[in-house]
């Protein structure tokens, strides 16, 4: 909820012309209104006005104070999250529009098929109806709600309210008295009289309500765009608890000549979200706080309609991602942050537990589309639907992280409950839910020795959908990249969320050439029950650093894991960053091994560090020296690794010692794969195609304090 600070009225410096509120918008037009004089900004299709003396560009030299005024009224570093919240709202409203197109079809056709059926009852038999079977006055009501369910005549302007009686997802989780609610708005012809079904089968006038709530709109240019630029909408409330900032977007609803569609409301945003609970809910709930959003989320789950989405950035990264102020994550998220390189992916799981937990208490199950971690905040899209048996499956989806965080940085995880499929007599099958057995993994870390730390309870499912981000980026593809200057980065990060799904491999949606083939507009769903054995990923130079040898690059780490038969990706997290399907035991073997092969210590590890301890545990030089049983340490391994034949610095040795060293694979706790860092195999063709990582556009970047 923003504070505005008053307008900067500057009309002293007074442009030769000033347009009133009433002309047609244009960029970096004059408005003079109420005696203020405001500039116009064009983002994507929407012009917001921002009073004279408050900057409207990014200058990397404006200070501070400069840069906080500014965020009030226009922050053009968000811009990216606006222009990917338009294009996802847009995919997911094709799919709303399609899913309550198919059951209007479905309704009219079976109302039809009823009245054909009724009307030939009448002519042919002729008999006249028993009084007792005329509808009662509460079947009539019934039927109408049921009408209104399906039928909305005409353009619709107020969605939210055009089908207020609509049986609520939430309805029967509080026993609320939605279902005797008397109906507000039937569907009328305007002249008192209920409509003929014939009269309602007029399929061009029908369009489904699609109703957006922007919770924390501040001037609104969020719901501005909303308005413009998805043509499926209906109805967007801009909500912001500031009667300045509900002045100002109704000034920016004005001047966009949005009035149709936009209704400014002055409130806190969690009051009007739980008002909303007895009434008709919306489709997409937008909640884009400064800091973070978890105070928002229970209202929400109230405020929203069955399987609507829900779109949520928290920019408090002090908290979801770092160890800090563990208590406060815990308090605001509950579960307990990651420490180190995979903290921000951390910080997206958090979020995503504190969704479903809310929703789980009222029989809605959520469904990750995309989660995104984006320089200093995050963002994720989420479905939810009223699912009972999905909610059953949140335990076994919600996981615990051990993590070593201040040895070697490996983790490992484990699920708080466990899903088991079960095949039922008749063809169908369902889940049985059972507990976990007790920590599944030592206090110490099982290849450095040193003590691990608890992170979670977090979700533990995929974090994106394949088919939303598919359909995402097809939108993405017909959008103009003049009204989308983040265009590439879009496509950047939304490809790089994709290989995180899918390692790359290409879908049957996708044709030989990784072009995307047609896609409908319906959104498949994802497997309710899937879980992310690797939810994190690891740095080859974070790695490196703690066998102090030289780093592999990440071509050759990649080339290694996919020689051994592992699927290799990037993380959008983090530049430079490897998701595998690999364990822990395969990636320090790998590394063993580039030791060996490639980059031999200069020098002996200090007894005792997690590097030592890991080295230690590599047998691949223990083979030489069978005599010897006691394990070897890194001074051991400095002095062998000098010896080795595949060192190329010892490519003098005879071809018999070559041999012997072949005859026994090397192995780390068991491990002994043959590891080649194939660099080319690690290398992927349309790499540097994208725009997949950016760098900070100006000094200092970084969230900025709450509006004063
Ligand atoms: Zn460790």
């Amino acid at each position: 909820m923003a504070t505005v600070t008053p307008p900067v009225s500057d009309i002293s410096a007074k442009p030769s012309s000033l347009d009133s509120i009433d002309a047609i918008p244009q960029e970096g037009q004059t408005i003079n209104h109420d005696g203020k004089a405001y500039t116009t900004i064009r983002e994507g299709q929407a012009y917001i006005l921002v009073p004279h003396g408050i900057p409207t560009s990014t200058d990397p030299k404006s200070s501070k104070e400069e840069v906080e005024r500014q965020q009030v009224f226009y922050n053009p570093i968000q811009q990216f999250n606006r222009d990917l919240s338009v294009l996802a709202i847009k995919t997911y409203g094709n799919d709303l529009v399609q899913r309550k197109t198919e059951k209007h079809e479905r309704y009219r056709a079976k109302a039809q098929r009823l009245a054909e059926r009724k009307k030939a009852k009448t002519v042919e038999t002729k008999v006249e109806v028993p009084p007792e079977a005329h509808p009662q006055p509460d079947d009539l009501s019934l039927k109408k709600r049921k009408l209104s369910d399906h039928m909305i005549p005409g353009p619709v302007t107020s969605g939210q309210d055009t089908d207020a009686g609509k049986k609520r997802c939430l309805a029967d989780v509080h026993d609320s008295n939605a279902e005797t609610e008397p109906l507000r708005n039937p569907p009328s012809t305007g002249n008192g009289h209920t409509p003929r079904v014939e009269e309602l089968q007029k399929p061009a006038e029908w369009k489904p309500a699609f109703t957006i709530l922007d919770a924390l709109s501040a001037t609104g240019l969020r719901a501005l765009r909303y308005a413009q630029e998805i043509p499926a909408s209906t109805s967007i409330t801009a909500n912001d608890m500031s009667s300045k900032a509900t002045d100002s977007i109704r000034l920016n609803v004005k001047h966009n000549k949005l009035e149709s569609k936009i209704q400014a409301n002055t409130g806190n945003a969690i009051a009007y979200m739980y008002s909303r609970i007895e009434k008709q809910g919306y489709d997409v709930i937008d909640l884009d706080p400064y800091g973070t959003a978890a105070p928002f989320i229970d209202a929400a789950i109230q405020a929203i309609n069955d399987e609507g989405m829900l779109c949520v950035t928290c920019t408090d990264s002090a908290i979801f991602a770092s160890h800090g102020y563990l208590e406060k994550t815990y308090s605001q998220y509950g579960g307990l942050p990651l420490k180190g390189e995979p903290c921000h992916e951390g910080g997206l799981r958090l979020l995503l537990h504190a969704i479903a937990s809310s929703a789980g208490r009222y029989g809605m199950a959520i469904e990750p589309l995309l989660s995104l971690s984006i320089d200093y905040y995050i963002r994720v899209f989420v479905r939810v639907r009223k699912s009972p048996n999905e909610v059953k499956l949140l335990a076994g989806k919600t996981m615990i992280v051990y993590h070593c965080d201040s040895g070697c940085g490996s983790w490992s995880t484990q699920f708080l409950a466990r899903n088991k499929a079960k095949q039922n007599r008749d063809g169908t099958s369902s889940y049985k839910h059972s507990f976990a057995a007790a920590p599944s993994a030592d206090q110490h870390c099982e290849h450095c020795g040193f003590k691990t730390h608890l992170s979670g309870p977090m979700y533990g499912g995929p974090i994106h959908n394949v088919g939303f981000i598919q359909r995402v980026l097809a939108q993405l593809n017909e959008a103009e990249r003049s009204v989308y200057p983040t265009y590439n980065r879009i496509e950047g990060m939304l490809r790089t969320a994709l290989e995180e799904i899918t390692y790359g491999a290409k879908s049957a949606e996708t044709t030989e050439d990784g072009v995307t083939k047609q896609l409908g507009p319906i959104i498949p769903k994802s497997d309710p029950a899937a879980i992310d054995d690797w939810p994190f990923f690891f740095i080859p130079s974070a790695i490196s650093r703690v066998l102090h040898c030289q780093a592999p690059s990440l071509a050759a780490m990649r080339g290694a894991l996919r020689h051994a038969g592992f699927r290799v990706t990037m993380s959008h997290c983090k530049p430079g960053s490897i998701r595998t399907d690999a364990p822990w035991t395969a990636i320090w073997h790998i590394l063993l091994e580039w030791v060996r092969q490639r980059a031999p210590l200069k020098n002996a590890l200090k007894k005792g560090t997690a590097g030592d301890v890991i080295l230690a545990k590599g047998s691949s030089f223990a083979v030489q020296d069978n005599a010897n049983p006691n394990p070897v340490s890194s001074t051991d391994i400095v002095n062998i690794a000098k010896e080795d034949p595949s060192n190329p610095d010892n490519a003098d040795l005879s071809a018999a010692e070559t041999n012997q060293t072949k005859k026994t694979l090397p192995s780390y706790l068991g491990t002994n794969f043959p590891v080649e860092f194939d660099e080319n195999l690690g290398r992927d063709h349309d790499r540097g195609k994208y725009v997949r990582y950016q760098l900070a556009p100006r000094e200092n970047w970084g969230p900025m304090s709450r509006a004063k």
